[in-house]
């Protein structure tokens, strides 16, 4: 089909849907037809300058409006939100192939970041410590009497902000970003995904029917070259960046060279840790729901499970029960348990995976290619292998697919031992009965965010997201008191009245 047949997205800028200049198109299919469904210029350099040019204008007003003032925008979008959640669900599914039950899930975890950004007025208070010292010992000037010196730190809006989003969640990941940066006075250029941007359009649309002012939310579309116009340009202050390792370490390194202050939320592979003693229908159901939720396209996606001692014995034969019973089809069709992969790349990966876990002998227990799917769409059901090791490139390497490597080990410090291994940090989870247990691993442990009898630990707005290791670039997390952190810079004044 050619790209003429799907609507060519609008860049939003200045508060206005502004059409693409002619240049390179990427077309995007909904992956549980193969129809096409939107297509989105790749290479509109100009229209970054434009996006970052509106969001400068927009600052100096926007930055001196009262927080107070600010959040009033955020409080009204949420209600708007709230009221499209099931459109913006269905755009979710068209584009990305989420069931609809995972994509009203994740509209709400976006709804959950403006709730956050809401408390702008007490999240950025500042410090004041009276009487810090006395003039005579800060500055020797003849004897005042020991007039009190107070200091204070603020924290205050740093310009115009950018971010760069990723595929797997597109319209829930932006909203890590923006609802704080504007809620701390900055203005914003955002950059969704070209795979699949419709519904971080139609929700950035919402919120300038919110009534956010002209040039403070800007939206712009593109690839490579626009991020990297984007994360170079003299006006831009700070970078969010959300994706794999390979474009956050490029990011990372290009965006700091280029003086601006920058967060890389990375890749990842994840390792669940099963004790014997664990309750099982939640250890089961925990494993199950983190390896296969979102199709296995999650940074927090439990993708290696460790068996610890007997606890294979139990758990083993229940994923596979599960697996082989699994309903695998469009994410819209109710009785659609997973969905399909995003694009037909993504599947073609994913079955490359597959082989290798074949070739580098592992035991295939579920064969994902085998599940009964629909035949048009980018599908591929369940996949277990059993028996495979730690340098396998399947235990090793982030799949982003439905693929759950099996690892059995001795000893709880064994398991441990096979995490820690790992490049990446992201995420990692204990199912056990045992206080002792549980706090072994969360002292030995090496990932950003850990979980004790929860499959997905994903921390709510209020709390830090971030991992360790090549999952993360930087040093403030997104989300929670290190996002208030990210988007202001902090001012001291120290002060004397004679
Ligand atoms: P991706 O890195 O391919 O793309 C992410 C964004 O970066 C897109 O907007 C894309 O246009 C841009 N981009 C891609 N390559 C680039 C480059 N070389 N230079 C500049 N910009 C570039 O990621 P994706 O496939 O869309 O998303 C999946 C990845 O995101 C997985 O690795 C997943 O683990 C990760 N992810 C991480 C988190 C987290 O919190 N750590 C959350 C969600 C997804």
């Amino acid at each position: 089909m050619s790209s003429s047949a799907a609507p060519l997205l609008s860049h939003i800028i200045g508060g206005k849907p502004t059409a693409p200049a002619e240049g390179k198109r990427r077309s995007n299919i909904n992956p549980g037809t193969g129809e096409l469904v939107s297509s989105v210029a790749i290479d509109d350099v100009a229209a970054a300058d434009r996006a970052v040019a509106a969001a400068a204008a927009a600052f100096p007003k926007w930055s001196g409006t009262p927080v107070g003032d600010r959040i009033q925008y955020l409080f009204r979008y949420k209600f708007l939100l709230e009221q499209h959640v099931d459109e913006l669900a269905e755009l979710i599914v068209q584009e990305h192939g989420k069931t609809t039950g995972e994509a009203i899930g994740s509209v709400r975890r976006g709804i959950d970041c403006i709730e956050h950004a809401c408390g702008a007025p007490i999240l950025m208070m500042g410090r004041t410590l009276p009487q810090i010292a006395v003039s005579s010992s800060f500055c020797r000037t003849e004897d005042d009497g020991g007039v009190g010196i107070d200091s204070s730190v603020d924290r205050l809006p740093i310009g115009v902000c950018v971010g760069v989003t990723p595929f797997n969640f597109p319209m829930m990941v932006p909203l890590w970003m923006w609802p704080m940066a504007v809620a701390c006075g900055n203005t914003f250029v955002l950059k969704p995904s070209e795979r699949d941007p419709m519904s971080a359009v139609r929700a950035m649309e919402l919120a300038h029917e919110a009534g956010f002012p002209e040039g403070v939310l800007n939206l712009v579309h593109g690839g490579v070259e626009v991020v990297d116009r984007l994360i170079t340009h003299e006006d831009v202050r700070a970078v969010s960046f959300v994706g794999s390792t390979r474009a956050g370490e490029a990011i990372y390194t290009k965006g700091c060279a280029s003086g601006k202050r920058v967060q890389c939320m990375c890749g990842a592979k994840n390792y669940s840790i099963i004790m014997p003693d664990a309750n099982r229908e939640a250890a089961i159901d925990g494993v199950f729901g983190s390896a296969f939720g979102n199709t296995g396209q999650r940074c927090l996606a439990g993708s290696v499970v460790v068996a610890v001692g007997e606890a294979a014995g139990w758990l083993v034969p229940a994923l596979v029960e599960r697996a082989e019973r699994m309903t695998v089809g469009r994410g819209c069709d109710k009785h659609t348990q997973m969905g399909p992969l995003q694009d037909e790349d993504s599947r073609s990966r994913v079955l490359k995976y597959i082989e290798s876990g074949i070739e580098e002998g592992a035991e295939l227990l579920v064969d994902g290619r085998r599940a009964p799917m629909p035949d048009a769409g980018c599908f591929v059901g369940a996949t277990i292998f059993d028996r495979t090791s730690p340098e396998m490139r399947i235990v090793r390497e982030e799949i982003f697919g439905p693929v759950l490597s099996i690892l059995r080990a001795a000893s709880l410090d064994d398991a441990v031992s096979m995490v820690n291994r790992s490049e990446y940090g992201n995420m990692s989870v204990i199912f056990t009965d045992s206080g002792h247990a549980a706090h072994r691993f969360e002292t030995t442990v090496q990932a950003g965010m850990i979980g004790v009898n929860v499959g997905v630990p994903a921390p709510m707005a209020a709390f830090p997201f971030a991992g360790w290791k090549r999952s993360f670039f930087g040093d403030l997390h997104t989300n929670g008191e290190d996002g208030v952190r990210f988007f202001t810079k902090s001012r001291v004044t120290v002060r004397r009245w004679i």
